[in-house]
Protein backbone atom coordinates (compact mmCIF):
# COMPACT_ATOMS: atom_id res chain seq x y z
CA UNK A 1 0.00 0.00 0.00
CA UNK A 2 1.18 3.40 -0.50
CA UNK A 3 3.22 5.05 2.20
CA UNK A 4 0.82 7.10 3.78
CA UNK A 5 2.97 8.52 6.78
CA UNK A 6 4.54 10.71 3.92
CA UNK A 7 1.10 12.20 3.08
CA UNK A 8 1.26 15.18 5.38
CA UNK A 9 3.91 17.55 3.00
CA UNK A 10 6.15 19.45 5.59
CA UNK A 11 6.83 22.45 4.12
CA UNK A 12 3.06 23.06 4.10
CA UNK A 13 1.69 25.77 6.51
CA UNK A 14 -0.59 24.36 9.14
CA UNK A 15 -3.68 25.11 11.50
CA UNK A 16 -4.34 28.38 11.32
CA UNK A 17 -2.88 31.31 9.55
CA UNK A 18 -4.14 35.41 10.60
CA UNK A 19 -4.44 37.46 7.88
CA UNK A 20 -5.24 40.79 9.37
CA UNK A 21 -8.79 40.31 11.42
CA UNK A 22 -9.42 36.95 8.66
CA UNK A 23 -8.27 33.70 9.91
CA UNK A 24 -7.15 30.91 7.10
CA UNK A 25 -7.70 27.49 8.32
CA UNK A 26 -6.00 24.35 7.04
CA UNK A 27 -6.88 20.78 7.70
CA UNK A 28 -4.56 18.23 9.44
CA UNK A 29 -3.72 16.24 6.70
CA UNK A 30 -4.11 17.25 2.82
CA UNK A 31 -2.85 17.35 -1.21
CA UNK A 32 -0.54 14.81 -2.75
CA UNK A 33 -1.17 11.12 -1.12
CA UNK A 34 1.23 8.04 -1.52
CA UNK A 35 -0.59 6.79 -4.00
CA UNK A 36 -0.42 9.79 -6.28
CA UNK A 37 3.07 10.90 -5.66
CA UNK A 38 4.26 7.17 -6.01
CA UNK A 39 2.53 7.25 -9.57
CA UNK A 40 4.32 11.12 -10.57
CA UNK A 41 7.46 9.06 -9.17
CA UNK A 42 7.18 6.06 -11.73
CA UNK A 43 6.36 8.50 -15.00
CA UNK A 44 9.24 11.03 -14.15
CA UNK A 45 11.69 7.91 -13.23
CA UNK A 46 11.00 6.61 -16.66
CA UNK A 47 11.57 10.13 -18.42
CA UNK A 48 14.82 9.86 -16.94
CA UNK A 49 15.90 7.03 -17.73
CA UNK A 50 14.77 6.92 -21.30
CA UNK A 51 14.91 10.39 -23.02
CA UNK A 52 15.25 9.00 -26.09
CA UNK A 53 12.06 7.19 -26.39
CA UNK A 54 8.32 8.01 -26.63
CA UNK A 55 5.98 8.12 -23.32
CA UNK A 56 2.47 7.55 -23.51
CA UNK A 57 -0.07 7.89 -21.08
CA UNK A 58 -3.09 5.74 -20.83
CA UNK A 59 -5.17 8.46 -19.81
CA UNK A 60 -4.42 11.33 -17.42
CA UNK A 61 -1.78 10.15 -14.80
CA UNK A 62 -3.92 12.24 -12.04
CA UNK A 63 -6.76 13.87 -12.28
CA UNK A 64 -5.50 17.49 -12.46
CA UNK A 65 -5.17 19.53 -15.08
CA UNK A 66 -1.68 21.55 -13.63
CA UNK A 67 0.09 18.16 -13.01
CA UNK A 68 -1.13 16.62 -16.48
CA UNK A 69 -0.33 19.89 -18.35
CA UNK A 70 3.67 19.72 -17.22
CA UNK A 71 3.77 16.17 -18.30
CA UNK A 72 2.31 17.06 -21.31
CA UNK A 73 5.23 20.00 -21.98
CA UNK A 74 7.97 17.01 -21.10
CA UNK A 75 6.51 15.49 -24.14
CA UNK A 76 4.56 13.08 -22.25
CA UNK A 77 1.38 12.41 -25.18
CA UNK A 78 -1.62 11.93 -22.79
CA UNK A 79 -4.82 9.41 -24.31
CA UNK A 80 -8.21 11.34 -24.32
CA UNK A 81 -10.72 8.75 -22.21
CA UNK A 82 -12.16 8.24 -25.19
CA UNK A 83 -9.17 7.34 -26.70
CA UNK A 84 -7.40 4.35 -24.25
CA UNK A 85 -8.87 1.67 -25.68
CA UNK A 86 -7.42 1.56 -28.86
CA UNK A 87 -5.07 5.02 -29.17
CA UNK A 88 -2.25 3.32 -27.17
CA UNK A 89 -1.81 0.89 -31.07
CA UNK A 90 -0.63 4.16 -32.35
CA UNK A 91 3.08 3.91 -30.06
CA UNK A 92 6.07 2.36 -32.11
CA UNK A 93 7.68 -1.17 -31.03
CA UNK A 94 10.35 0.51 -28.91
CA UNK A 95 7.53 3.60 -26.98
CA UNK A 96 6.87 3.36 -23.50
CA UNK A 97 3.10 3.09 -21.99
CA UNK A 98 2.47 3.87 -19.02
CA UNK A 99 -1.09 2.99 -16.80
CA UNK A 100 -1.97 5.79 -14.80
CA UNK A 101 -2.73 5.55 -10.98
CA UNK A 102 -6.80 4.24 -11.59
CA UNK A 103 -5.89 1.79 -13.79
CA UNK A 104 -7.37 0.07 -17.15
CA UNK A 105 -10.02 -1.79 -18.20
CA UNK A 106 -8.58 -5.30 -17.76
CA UNK A 107 -9.40 -5.85 -21.17
CA UNK A 108 -7.64 -3.31 -22.44
CA UNK A 109 -4.53 -4.51 -20.00
CA UNK A 110 -4.39 -7.62 -21.45
CA UNK A 111 -4.14 -6.49 -24.88
CA UNK A 112 -1.15 -3.80 -23.95
CA UNK A 113 0.09 -6.41 -22.22
CA UNK A 114 -0.36 -8.79 -24.77
CA UNK A 115 0.72 -6.67 -27.47
CA UNK A 116 4.81 -7.71 -27.79
CA UNK A 117 6.42 -4.96 -26.27
CA UNK A 118 8.49 -5.93 -23.37
CA UNK A 119 7.98 -5.37 -19.64
CA UNK A 120 10.13 -2.92 -19.12
CA UNK A 121 8.47 -0.63 -21.78
CA UNK A 122 5.21 -0.96 -20.01
CA UNK A 123 5.25 1.49 -16.42
CA UNK A 124 2.52 0.20 -14.25
CA UNK A 125 1.55 3.16 -11.92
CA UNK A 126 -1.75 1.72 -10.79
CA UNK A 127 -2.59 2.62 -7.09
CA UNK A 128 -2.42 -0.47 -4.62
CA UNK A 129 -5.49 0.34 -2.85
CA UNK A 130 -7.54 0.12 -6.33
CA UNK A 131 -5.45 -3.31 -6.76
CA UNK A 132 -7.04 -4.21 -3.30
CA UNK A 133 -10.52 -3.24 -4.73
CA UNK A 134 -10.02 -5.84 -8.17
CA UNK A 135 -8.86 -8.34 -5.99
CA UNK A 136 -11.96 -8.33 -3.62
CA UNK A 137 -14.10 -8.31 -6.74
CA UNK A 138 -12.47 -10.99 -9.15
CA UNK A 139 -12.96 -13.15 -5.54
CA UNK A 140 -15.99 -12.39 -5.83
CA UNK A 141 -17.06 -12.97 -9.12
CA UNK A 142 -15.42 -16.41 -9.56
CA UNK A 143 -17.63 -17.18 -6.66
CA UNK A 144 -20.34 -16.17 -9.19
CA UNK A 145 -21.85 -13.62 -6.94
CA UNK A 146 -23.69 -10.63 -8.33
CA UNK A 147 -20.83 -7.30 -7.40
CA UNK A 148 -22.52 -3.97 -6.19
CA UNK A 149 -19.73 -0.93 -6.96
CA UNK A 150 -20.94 2.10 -5.20
CA UNK A 151 -19.10 4.30 -7.70
CA UNK A 152 -18.83 7.50 -10.20
CA UNK A 153 -20.36 6.59 -13.50
CA UNK A 154 -17.31 7.00 -16.64
CA UNK A 155 -14.75 7.74 -13.88
CA UNK A 156 -11.69 5.40 -14.73
CA UNK A 157 -11.34 3.59 -11.84
CA UNK A 158 -14.72 2.35 -11.71
CA UNK A 159 -14.26 1.24 -15.68
CA UNK A 160 -11.33 -0.40 -14.65
CA UNK A 161 -13.04 -1.83 -11.31
CA UNK A 162 -16.04 -3.17 -13.21
CA UNK A 163 -14.24 -4.49 -15.82
CA UNK A 164 -12.84 -7.20 -13.36
CA UNK A 165 -15.90 -7.59 -11.64
CA UNK A 166 -17.94 -9.16 -14.21
CA UNK A 167 -17.50 -12.72 -16.14
CA UNK A 168 -19.74 -14.10 -18.38
CA UNK A 169 -21.55 -16.16 -15.11
CA UNK A 170 -21.94 -13.52 -12.94
CA UNK A 171 -23.62 -9.76 -12.99
CA UNK A 172 -22.75 -6.69 -11.86
CA UNK A 173 -24.72 -2.93 -10.40
CA UNK A 174 -23.30 -0.17 -10.32
CA UNK A 175 -24.61 2.20 -7.85
CA UNK A 176 -23.85 5.86 -8.37
CA UNK A 177 -25.78 7.66 -5.56
CA UNK A 178 -27.68 6.86 -1.99
CA UNK A 179 -31.11 7.18 -4.07
CA UNK A 180 -30.08 4.13 -6.79
CA UNK A 181 -28.85 2.43 -3.42
CA UNK A 182 -32.37 2.55 -1.94
CA UNK A 183 -33.34 1.15 -5.48
CA UNK A 184 -31.29 -1.70 -4.93
CA UNK A 185 -32.29 -2.16 -1.23
CA UNK A 186 -35.75 -2.32 -2.29
CA UNK A 187 -35.62 -5.13 -5.32
CA UNK A 188 -33.12 -7.10 -2.89
CA UNK A 189 -36.50 -6.88 -0.22
CA UNK A 190 -39.26 -7.39 -3.06
CA UNK A 191 -36.91 -10.65 -5.28
CA UNK A 192 -37.64 -7.92 -8.16
CA UNK A 193 -35.18 -6.12 -10.70
CA UNK A 194 -38.30 -4.22 -11.97
CA UNK A 195 -37.70 -1.09 -10.83
CA UNK A 196 -33.44 -0.10 -10.62
CA UNK A 197 -33.41 3.12 -12.09
CA UNK A 198 -30.52 5.11 -11.53
CA UNK A 199 -28.18 2.17 -12.35
CA UNK A 200 -26.64 0.25 -14.25
CA UNK A 201 -26.90 -3.52 -14.61
CA UNK A 202 -24.64 -5.58 -16.26
CA UNK A 203 -25.35 -9.17 -16.79
CA UNK A 204 -29.01 -8.69 -16.22
CA UNK A 205 -30.29 -12.16 -16.52
CA UNK A 206 -27.30 -13.35 -14.41
CA UNK A 207 -28.12 -11.10 -11.40
CA UNK A 208 -28.64 -12.98 -7.92
CA UNK A 209 -30.12 -10.93 -5.59
CA UNK A 210 -29.43 -13.28 -2.32
CA UNK A 211 -25.80 -13.88 -3.46
CA UNK A 212 -24.02 -10.58 -3.38
CA UNK A 213 -20.89 -8.72 -3.14
CA UNK A 214 -20.41 -4.94 -2.34
CA UNK A 215 -17.67 -2.84 -3.28
CA UNK A 216 -16.73 0.70 -3.77
CA UNK A 217 -14.80 3.45 -5.36
CA UNK A 218 -11.38 3.90 -3.32
CA UNK A 219 -12.23 7.75 -2.77
CA UNK A 220 -16.26 7.92 -2.22
CA UNK A 221 -17.18 10.04 0.32
CA UNK A 222 -17.16 7.77 3.41
CA UNK A 223 -20.60 8.44 5.42
CA UNK A 224 -22.07 7.48 2.04
CA UNK A 225 -20.61 4.59 1.28
CA UNK A 226 -21.23 3.43 4.99
CA UNK A 227 -24.56 4.78 4.34
CA UNK A 228 -25.15 2.41 1.54
CA UNK A 229 -23.44 -0.90 2.60
CA UNK A 230 -25.34 -0.74 5.72
CA UNK A 231 -28.77 -0.36 3.68
CA UNK A 232 -27.83 -3.08 1.58
CA UNK A 233 -26.76 -5.56 4.55
CA UNK A 234 -30.17 -4.53 6.21
CA UNK A 235 -32.13 -6.16 2.92
CA UNK A 236 -29.95 -9.08 2.14
CA UNK A 237 -29.83 -9.96 6.13
CA UNK A 238 -33.80 -9.61 5.66
CA UNK A 239 -34.46 -11.76 2.92
CA UNK A 240 -32.08 -14.47 4.40
CA UNK A 241 -29.21 -13.83 1.96
CA UNK A 242 -25.26 -13.68 1.79
CA UNK A 243 -23.25 -10.49 1.36
CA UNK A 244 -19.42 -10.26 1.22
CA UNK A 245 -18.03 -6.87 1.79
CA UNK A 246 -14.89 -5.29 2.87
CA UNK A 247 -12.96 -2.21 3.19
CA UNK A 248 -12.41 -0.65 -0.13
CA UNK A 249 -12.50 3.19 0.35
CA UNK A 250 -8.25 4.14 0.94
CA UNK A 251 -6.77 5.24 3.60
CA UNK A 252 -6.05 8.46 2.27
CA UNK A 253 -9.12 9.05 1.08
CA UNK A 254 -10.26 8.65 4.87
CA UNK A 255 -7.88 10.66 6.28
CA UNK A 256 -8.45 13.66 4.03
CA UNK A 257 -12.33 13.55 4.83
CA UNK A 258 -11.84 13.20 8.11
CA UNK A 259 -9.43 16.40 8.55
CA UNK A 260 -12.07 18.03 6.43
CA UNK A 261 -14.57 17.39 8.89
CA UNK A 262 -12.54 18.23 11.71
CA UNK A 263 -12.17 21.83 9.99
CA UNK A 264 -15.65 22.15 9.03
CA UNK A 265 -16.58 21.90 12.74
CA UNK A 266 -14.13 24.39 14.23
CA UNK A 267 -16.29 26.88 12.26
CA UNK A 268 -16.01 28.51 8.96
CA UNK A 269 -17.92 31.21 7.11
CA UNK A 270 -16.62 30.01 3.88
CA UNK A 271 -14.27 26.87 2.39
CA UNK A 272 -12.38 26.61 -0.58
CA UNK A 273 -11.49 23.57 -2.16
CA UNK A 274 -8.78 23.18 -4.51
CA UNK A 275 -8.09 20.33 -7.02
CA UNK A 276 -9.11 18.78 -10.80
CA UNK A 277 -12.98 19.36 -11.19
CA UNK A 278 -13.04 15.82 -12.17
CA UNK A 279 -11.05 14.46 -9.31
CA UNK A 280 -13.49 12.11 -7.49
CA UNK A 281 -11.81 12.49 -3.97
CA UNK A 282 -12.08 16.16 -4.03
CA UNK A 283 -15.66 15.73 -5.06
CA UNK A 284 -16.21 14.40 -2.20
CA UNK A 285 -14.02 17.05 0.10
CA UNK A 286 -16.64 19.54 -1.19
CA UNK A 287 -19.47 17.88 -0.97
CA UNK A 288 -18.56 16.92 2.71
CA UNK A 289 -17.88 20.96 2.88
CA UNK A 290 -20.75 22.70 1.37
CA UNK A 291 -22.70 20.50 4.65
CA UNK A 292 -21.59 22.93 6.54
CA UNK A 293 -20.80 26.53 5.32
CA UNK A 294 -20.72 27.97 1.54
CA UNK A 295 -17.75 25.79 -0.14
CA UNK A 296 -16.06 26.78 -3.53
CA UNK A 297 -14.27 24.10 -5.68
CA UNK A 298 -11.86 25.72 -7.60
CA UNK A 299 -8.93 24.66 -9.86
CA UNK A 300 -6.17 26.69 -8.34
CA UNK A 301 -5.38 30.49 -7.31
CA UNK A 302 -6.13 31.88 -10.70
CA UNK A 303 -9.81 30.95 -10.41
CA UNK A 304 -10.42 34.32 -7.58
CA UNK A 305 -9.91 37.58 -7.18
CA UNK A 306 -11.33 39.82 -4.09
CA UNK A 307 -14.49 40.47 -6.10
CA UNK A 308 -15.05 36.88 -8.37
CA UNK A 309 -14.09 33.78 -7.90
CA UNK A 310 -14.97 30.96 -10.73
CA UNK A 311 -15.76 27.42 -9.32
CA UNK A 312 -17.27 23.94 -10.39
CA UNK A 313 -20.39 22.66 -8.87
CA UNK A 314 -20.24 19.03 -9.50
CA UNK A 315 -24.17 19.26 -8.35
CA UNK A 316 -24.47 20.90 -12.28
CA UNK A 317 -21.58 20.09 -13.78
CA UNK A 318 -21.62 23.41 -14.62
CA UNK A 319 -18.15 26.33 -14.47
CA UNK A 320 -20.13 29.14 -12.87
CA UNK A 321 -18.80 32.28 -11.51
CA UNK A 322 -19.83 34.39 -8.61
CA UNK A 323 -19.38 37.97 -7.37
CA UNK A 324 -18.97 39.18 -4.14
CA UNK A 325 -17.86 36.06 -2.99
CA UNK A 326 -15.80 36.61 0.64
CA UNK A 327 -18.36 37.32 3.25
CA UNK A 328 -19.13 40.51 4.54
CA UNK A 329 -17.38 41.03 7.72
CA UNK A 330 -14.40 39.37 8.55
CA UNK A 331 -14.43 35.88 9.11
CA UNK A 332 -12.89 32.16 8.91
CA UNK A 333 -12.23 30.92 5.92
CA UNK A 334 -10.88 27.06 4.89
CA UNK A 335 -8.54 25.84 2.86
CA UNK A 336 -9.02 22.17 1.57
CA UNK A 337 -6.92 20.05 -1.45
CA UNK A 338 -7.78 16.63 -2.74
CA UNK A 339 -5.14 13.69 -3.05
CA UNK A 340 -3.85 15.03 -6.77
CA UNK A 341 -3.80 18.79 -5.67
CA UNK A 342 0.08 19.43 -5.88
CA UNK A 343 1.24 21.49 -2.81
CA UNK A 344 2.51 24.72 -4.75
CA UNK A 345 -0.76 24.99 -6.19
CA UNK A 346 -1.89 25.25 -2.17
CA UNK A 347 0.81 27.50 -1.32
CA UNK A 348 0.03 29.70 -3.64
CA UNK A 349 -3.80 29.80 -3.01
CA UNK A 350 -2.84 30.36 0.65
CA UNK A 351 -0.31 33.46 -0.43
CA UNK A 352 -3.33 34.65 -2.90
CA UNK A 353 -6.00 34.69 0.05
CA UNK A 354 -2.96 36.52 2.18
CA UNK A 355 -2.41 39.40 -0.70
CA UNK A 356 -6.13 40.04 -1.08
CA UNK A 357 -7.12 40.03 2.67
CA UNK A 358 -4.43 41.68 4.25
S1 LIG B 1 -6.58 8.70 -3.43
FE1 LIG B 1 -6.30 6.63 -2.57
S2 LIG B 1 -6.71 5.24 -4.28
FE2 LIG B 1 -6.36 7.27 -5.17
S3 LIG B 1 -4.15 7.30 -5.63
FE3 LIG B 1 -4.40 8.17 -3.58
S4 LIG B 1 -4.06 6.44 -2.17
FE4 LIG B 1 -4.50 5.59 -4.22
Amino acid sequence: MPDEAANIEPTLPDGEIVVGPWRLLLPRVYGFCGGVRHALHALEDALHRHPERQVWLLGDIIHNDTVNERFRRLGVRILENDHIDTGWTRASPEDLLVIPAFGLPLEVEQRVRESGLRPEQIVDTTCAYVKRVWTFVQDAAAQQRTILFHGTPGHPETRATLSRALTPQNAAILIPDPVAAEKVAAAIRLGSLADLTGCDVRNRDRVDLRRLAIANQTTMLCAETRAIENLVAAAVKAVGGDLRRAETLCRATQQRQDAALALCRRGCDLVLVLGGFASSNTTQLYRLAARHCPAYFIRNADAFTRHTIEHFRPETGKVENTSDWLPTLPGRIGLLAGASCPPDDVRAAVRKLQDILG
